[in-house]
């Protein structure tokens, strides 16, 4: 008999867990089918409502309900981390508490593992319902890492992956700091089936994103998978001197035909300025990689179990 893992990150989702749980339970019975028992892994990402109380409510009715607590919050990337590492399974599948990765995909999810493939992944192909400002820099950013890096990351994509252990082991090697599961996911390689499904609104509880949050999960998705930035910084650099070449020969021709009246103060401090800020530009873009690298050189541990907490 085979077994599924189903991974739940949980950041303050009481109200969300009875309502994934039902859901779940619904969306599963083919399994018994397949001859595939399921573990249902929640993983509370210091929560401080009740929902360790929820999942142990939950533990008490059906043992096949488990948590992972941590001792704070270490975020969602940490969350799926722990769950992937404690998930000793033939398969796991992460999903939202909140209902947005819908369960009834599950069953088709897993008639592609059954086709021979090591993932099946999902995208939303509709954002309905999210901020129009969000979907358009979402949207945008996407964009960018197209070009920025060379593992791709799909525009749309959910964290809801259904994977076999030999996927599963491969994520779970990659043990960086930095994590951004998406570009993880895409580099680890491995057949990959893509579903697409259109967004759902949360079931209960808010979103924990807001507009800055999002930004700088960007920017850790672009250092994470991308040395480009750097290589520009560079080719800035080269091009302004080939710039300052080319005016320095202009300006020297002018003096030596036209003699030389002191004036253009107001050019001189602009070019000083806007250089200036190039500057300092470029050494933000070596600074952001030095801070990634010193965080991975600490080497510190991804998250820390609240083992009280722990069934
Ligand atoms: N989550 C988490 N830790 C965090 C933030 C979120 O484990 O620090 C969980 C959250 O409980 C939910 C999932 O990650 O199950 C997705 O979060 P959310 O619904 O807020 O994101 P959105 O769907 O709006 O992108
Ligand atoms: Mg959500």
């Amino acid at each position: 008999m085979s077994e599924l893992t189903v991974i739940v990150p949980c950041k303050n989702e009481e109200e969300a867990i009875p309502l994934f749980y039902d859901e779940l339970v619904k969306n599963t019975g083919f399994l018994e089918k397949r001859n595939t028992g399921l573990k249902v892994l929640f993983i509370d990402d210091g929560s401080d409502d009740g929902t360790v109380s929820a999942v142990r409510a939950l533990n008490e009715k059906d043992p096949r309900v488990h948590l992972i607590s941590f001792s704070r919050n270490f975020g969602k990337e940490a969350a799926m981390y722990a769950g992937l590492k404690a998930a000793d399974s033939d398969f796991a599948v992460i999903m939202d508490a909140d209902l947005q990765d819908p369960p009834a995909l599950l069953e088709e999810m897993f008639s592609y593992i059954d086709e021979g493939y090591d993932s099946v992944a999902t995208r939303r192909v509709t954002r309905k319902g999210e901020p129009p400002i969000r979907s358009f820099f979402a949207r945008r950013f996407y964009k960018v890492m197209k070009k920025l890096s060379d593992t791709e990351i799909m525009d749309g994509a959910r964290d809801y992956r259904l994977m076999t252990s030999q996927f599963i082991t491969a994520v779970r090697s990659m043990t960086e700091y930095n994590r951004f599961t998406k570009g993880i996911f895409g580099w680890v390689g491995y057949e990959t089936k893509w579903i697409d499904f259109e967004n759902v609104d949360r079931s209960a509880g808010k979103t924990k994103w807001n507009f800055w949050g999002l930004v700088m999960y960007s920017l850790e998705g672009i250092t994470a998978f991308s040395t480009k930035p750097l290589v520009m910084s560079s080719l800035i650099g080269i091009i302004f001197c080939f710039i300052a070449f080319v005016m320095t020969v202009f300006i020297v021709v002018r003096r030596a035909v036209f003699g030389d009246p002191v004036d253009g103060w107001a050019s001189l401090m602009t070019v000083i300025v806007f250089l200036g800020g190039v500057q300092f530009f470029c050494t933000g873009i070596l600074g952001q990689y030095i801070a990634k690298a010193y965080l991975e050189v600490k080497d510190r541990p991804l998250y820390l179990k609240n083992e009280k907490n722990c069934f």
